[in-house]
């Protein structure tokens, strides 16, 4: 009898049982439809396999790259996933051009990736984080209410 299917990382092993690390129903994370609105400059729609609609700013993407440097620069800078940095207060404000992709592929059956004109390409966004990052009022208000949002 093959145990293949079944995983146990390090990460489940965690006792701390957050929202964020419960595993989701493969449903969940399977992309049924999925849109990149570059030439709108709009941003990442998907359309889940259990009905779901998410859709994200390409500008909420870029500040959510999920690579371990921009995971690091987010952890020493206090940001959320998605929140961008914060401005220079005391410089004049320069015009910084709204985040978009050159191009996106598909990486593997698991994830998206995007080319950022700013070059950056480190980044692999997962079905599984995305979901988990859906932007919906709906997904929002569940997470806020079981992680409390700092206020
Ligand atoms: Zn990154
Ligand atoms: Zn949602």
């Amino acid at each position: 009898m093959s145990h293949e299917g079944i995983r146990i990382s390090s990460q489940e092993e965690r006792s701390r049982e957050t929202p964020s690390e419960r595993p989701l129903p493969r449903i969940a994370i399977t992309p049924d439809k999925v849109r990149v609105l570059i030439t709108e400059g709009k941003g990442l729609e998907i359309d889940w396999a259990d009905g779901h609609r998410s859709t994200w700013g390409f500008a909420w993407l870029r500040n959510a790259c999920p690579c371990a440097t921009c995971n690091d620069e987010r952890n020493q800078q206090g940001r959320k996933i998605g929140q961008p940095k914060a401005k220079p207060a005391d410089l004049l404000p320069m015009y910084t051009p709204p985040a978009k992709p050159a191009s996106a592929h598909a990486v593997g059956r698991y994830a998206l990736q995007f080319n950022w004109l700013d070059g950056h390409t480190a980044g692999i966004y997962s079905w599984d984080f995305l979901r988990r990052n859906c932007q919906c009022a709906e997904c929002k208000f569940a997470a806020g209410e079981t992680t409390g949002t700092p206020n």
